[in-house]
Order: structure tokens, then C-alpha cells, then sequence
């Protein structure tokens, strides 16, 4: 049977972006369609948006630094307007090298939603098209808890949007976007309070590193309450002391076009009783896949218990002309981990060489201030599975002590007491992102702790502590 396409892919994002232009380069005959921007959540709404505020973010610390050495320097207030204006520019540029690079790789570009009719048809812009092969790269979205008077609250994608600084926000959640944002926007000069329901922030990180960096986070001056969570919001009366009136009507009656137009101050409610007002409540409360609306069911397509695409080592779903890549199906939500799906699909099914993808060992980092890197496994997860050394460092850096700075850096690797392999390591320390890129290519590729120290030290340095730490901490 003829189709019209040899691929069709729905989603610009990253993932689908690279999987789209290497199928063409095999040959194959290649369609791609979008909905909203060229680049999707990390070009657009993510990563790149996110790293410039961090940059943006990093200055008055940099300053007060300055003076600390000397320099008779000062840093008068952010034009946000400025910097957003900038920023619009540089998404807007980025998008059009996305559409650039799609049309030299001779990429047939459809500016539409595109919806699966069957297992190799799409419809998008009310034209179908037949695929001998479909891949779903739509991404996430972020959500809002099920909370009345939710939508007054903000997600991550207002804030890249809005034209102006709140001067208070609460920030909900203790993941990676949480926090990250808890530190862009308190370097930015916003009050930030941050209520994380769990004991500590960032589950599932080391615990040591964790506890260190939300101790940093609150000597920084964010007010983060743990244990805490919204129990109820709405907007503020006059004066901001308290709820309006209406606020608990929302859910029915005259008042709710009133509510729904809302865009002052908020009063929240917390589980420990406090009642607050803030500029803005912004939810950080985790994303779930795009699959809704997308034609999958009429297409057959299997969906996961949180509604993302289930899908095979070679990200074929059960459905096998449909494949799916990146965030929504729901494996490891970071743009190099979609673009090594898609370039994995490709191979498996454009190259004849059936490619499994790797989602062992990959280093992340959370971009706080200061940041923190991780590769493998924490010393929780470690202990749980073998006998483990455990060797840490946590020092007051050269740069920040001279400055009279009380701020600790971590240092840690964790070792199998077996095979003397590092399992793990996790840095907290400024460019904790950088430094966890080079140490992961050691950790993914078995490096023991004694090939570690057989590394000379680069000094002075921080990091040269991962060479240098001769008697384990503790052991378990
Ligand atoms: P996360 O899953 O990391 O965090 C969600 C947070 O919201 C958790 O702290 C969770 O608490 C909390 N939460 C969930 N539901 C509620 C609720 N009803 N009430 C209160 N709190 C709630 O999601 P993010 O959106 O921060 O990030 C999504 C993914 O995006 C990440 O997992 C990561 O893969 C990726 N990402 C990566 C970045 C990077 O590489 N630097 C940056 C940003 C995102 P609990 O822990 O109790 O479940």
C-alpha cells in the first residue's frame, strides 16, 4: 500500500523535532506537525526560558559577592520588562532555527493539531494523510491539584508569559520546578515562601543533598515550610488581610464571573492553619502526558494509569505502526533523554538496526542556587542493595568563604564495597550542572573509586575533592 508519508510525526518539540530530521536524512519521507510553537516545553516553555531567569536570577548575589572583595559595586532593580522583551526575541529566534532546520532537512511541515483517525492515518488543519509509521511526540503540561479557585493560581508557563514581577508569590511543590523557580524568582527580588507537603524537598534525590540545599535555600532567605500544603485559596478582601467575602462562593452563584476575572492579590489557607496573602500563587505540582483529544483510543493506542503512552523498550506501543517518544510516555522526563528515544526509533525502524534506549546512569541537574547534580544511585537506594562505602565532603568554598559567606558545597560519591564501582554521585555546589556532566561520563562508564583518585587533582578547585577523599565517611 502507498502512503503519503514514510513517518508523521505530531509534536515540534525536541524529540520530535530530531527524530523527524534524521528519518529524512535515511530517506524516508517525512511530515511533522505542531499545534502552538516550533521547539515545545524545553525551547519554549522550559529548560531555555528557565537557564536565562536562572542566569538573570544570579546577579545581586554576584554583586554582594563583589563588594565582599572590594569592588565598590551596586545593582540597582531588574527591568523585567527588558529582560522579557529579550527573552521573547531569543524564543522567537530559536523557533525559527527549529523551522529552518526542518525545512533543509525537507521536513513537510503542518501548523495544526493533528489527531490519529486510525493506525496510519492523521488528520490535521481537516486534510488526512496516510503514515506507513506514526510517532507521538506531543510532551506534558503542567497541573493544577484539584483545589476550588485553582485557576487563579499560576503554572510554570505563566510565569515565561507575564509582563510583569509579582513582589510575593507562594510557590507549591517541592520538585525540580518548585524549587527552581523558589530560587529564580527570590534572586530576582520577588518574597518567596514555598509549602512542600513532604518531609523534605526534591524526593527521590540523595537525602543528604537534599537537607543541605533547602538549608541553603532558607538561609538565601526563601521561606520554605515543609510539611505544608494549600487547603484553600481565593482572593483577597480589600484591605489583604483576608479572603473576599465571596471567595468560598466560587463554585456557584452571581459571584463566579467576578472570581473568574480575578487577577489581584490571594488569600490562602495552609494545612498549619496560617492564613497569607500573596501576588500570586504559582502551582508546581507535576505534569502529566498530552494524550487527550489526540484520536489515541480510536487508533487503539494502550494509555498508562497516569494517562501516558505505554510503550516497548523500543518505544513502540501496542499498536505497531505507532510509536511514541519524550514526556508523554511518561519514562524520563529531560530533553536528552527524548532526543536519544527519537534517534533510537530511528535506527530501530529506518536503519534496520533494532536500538533499545539506554535509561541507565543519566546525570541530571536541579538548576537552583546553588544547584545540584546527581548520576545514579542515592545512598539510600544504594544501601538498600548492597554493602556500600559512602565518601562526603561538605566545606565552605574558597570564593564564597573569603566573601564571609557561611554557605557549605557537597561532595559525595557512593561506592559498592564489592567492586569498589562509584554507584553514584551527587553535588551540591554552584555549577553542580556543569560538574555532574564530566563526573557522569566516569560514573556511566564503571569507573571504580580507585580509578578516581588515580586522577590527579586540579587545584584549587572544588571539585578536586571527587579525587581526593581518602577514608570513607561511614559505611552500610
Ligand atoms: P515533580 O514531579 O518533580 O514535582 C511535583 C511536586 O509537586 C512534588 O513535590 C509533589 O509532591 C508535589 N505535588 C504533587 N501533587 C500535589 C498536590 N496535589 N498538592 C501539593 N503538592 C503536590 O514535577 P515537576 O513539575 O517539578 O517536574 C516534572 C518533570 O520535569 C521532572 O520530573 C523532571 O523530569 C522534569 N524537569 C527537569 C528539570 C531539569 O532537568 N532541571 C527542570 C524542570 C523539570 P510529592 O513529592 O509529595 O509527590
Amino acid at each position: 500500500m502507498a502512503f503519503d508519508y514514510d513517518l508523521f510525526v505530531i509534536g515540534g518539540g525536541s524529540g520530535g523535532v530530531r527524530a523527524a530530521r534524521v528519518a529524512s536524512a535515511t530517506g524516508a519521507t517525512v511530515a511533522l506537525a505542531e499545534e502552538y510553537r516550533m521547539g515545545g516545553t524545553c525551547v519554549i516553555r522550559g529548560c531555555v526560558p528557565k537557564k536565562l531567569m536562572v542566569f538573570a536570577s544570579g546577579y545581586p548575589g554576584q554583586v554582594e559577592e563583589a563588594q565582599a572583595y572590594g569592588w565598590d559595586a551596586k545593582i540597582g532593580d531588574l527591568n523585567w520588562g527588558a529582560f522579557h522583551g529579550k527573552l521573547r526575541e531569543e524564543l522567537d529566534r530559536l523557533e525559527g532555527v527549529y523551522r529552518k532546520l526542518l525545512n533543509g532537512s525537507d521536513v513537510e511541515i503542518h501548523d495544526g493539531r493533528a489527531k490519529l483517525i486510525d493506525p496510519h492515518t492523521v488528520s490535521v488543519n481537516g486534510k488526512t494523510f496516510s503514515a506507513k509509521h506514526i510517532l507521538v511526540a506531543t510532551g506534558g503540561h503542567p497541573v493544577k491539584p484539584d483545589l476550588p479557585n485553582a485557576h487563579l493560581g499560576w503554572d510554570s508557563n505563566d510565569i515565561f508569559l507575564s509582563e510583569k514581577l509579582p513582589k510575593s508569590v507562594l510557590i507549591i511543590g517541592g520538585g525540580y520546578i518548585a524549587c527552581e523557580f523558589a530560587c529564580i524568582l527570590h534572586g530576582l527580588g520577588v518574597a518567596v515562601t514555598q509549602y512542600y507537603r513532604g518531609a523534605q524537598i526534591l524526593r527521590g534525590f540523595d537525602d543528604e543533598a537534599r537537607g543541605l540545599l533547602a538549608e541553603s535555600m532558607t538561609q538565601r532567605g526563601i521561606d520554605l515550610h515543609l510539611g505544608t500544603n494549600i487547603v484553600e485559596m481565593g482572593p483577597a478582601n480589600e484591605d489583604h488581610t483576608g479572603p473576599h467575602p465571596t471567595a468560598s462562593d466560587a463554585a456557584g452563584g452571581g459571584q463566579v464571573r467576578e472570581i473568574e476575572d480575578y487577577d489581584g492579590p490571594i488569600w490562602v489557607k495552609s494545612t498549619n492553619g496560617s492564613e497569607k496573602v500573596f501576588d500570586r500563587v504559582i502551582f508546581a505540582t507535576g505534569r502529566v502526558a498530552n494524550t487527550t483529544d489526540i484520536g489515541l483510543e480510536d487508533a487503539g493506542v494502550t494509555l498508562g494509569r497516569r494517562g501516558e503512552i505505554v510503550v516497548d523498550d523500543y518505544s513502540q506501543t501496542n499498536i505497531p505502526s505507532i510509536f511514541a517518544i519524550g514526556d508523554v510516555t511518561g519514562r524520563v522526563e529531560l530533553t536528552p533523554v527524548a532526543i536519544r528515544e527519537g534517534m533510537a526509533f530511528v535506527e530501530t525502524v529506518f536503519k534496520g538496526n533494532p536500538t533499545k534506549v539506554d535509561h541507565e546512569l543519566i546525570p541530571s541537574a536541579v538548576f537552583t542556587q546553588p544547584e545540584l547534580g546527581t548520576i545514579g544511585l542515592t545512598e539510600e537506594q544504594a544501601r538498600d542493595i548492597e554493602p556500600i562505602d559512602v565518601y562526603c565532603t561538605s566545606f565552605k568554598p574558597m570564593q564564597q568563604a573569603f566573601a564571609g559567606g557561611s554557605e557549605r558545597v557537597l561532595m559525595k560519591l557512593i561506592v559498592s564495597q564489592a567492586t569498589d564501582k562509584v554507584l553514584g554521585c551527587h553535588i551540591v555546589a554552584d555549577h553542580a550542572g556543569e560538574l555532574i556532566q564530566m563526573v557522569g561520563i566516569a560514573v556511566k562508564n564503571g569507573l571504580t573509586k580507585a580509578q578516581f583518585d588515580a586522577t590527579c587533582a586540579v587545584h584549587p578547585t572544588m571539585s578536586e575533592e571527587l579525587v581526593t577523599m581518602k577514608a570513607p565517611m561511614r559505611s552500610a
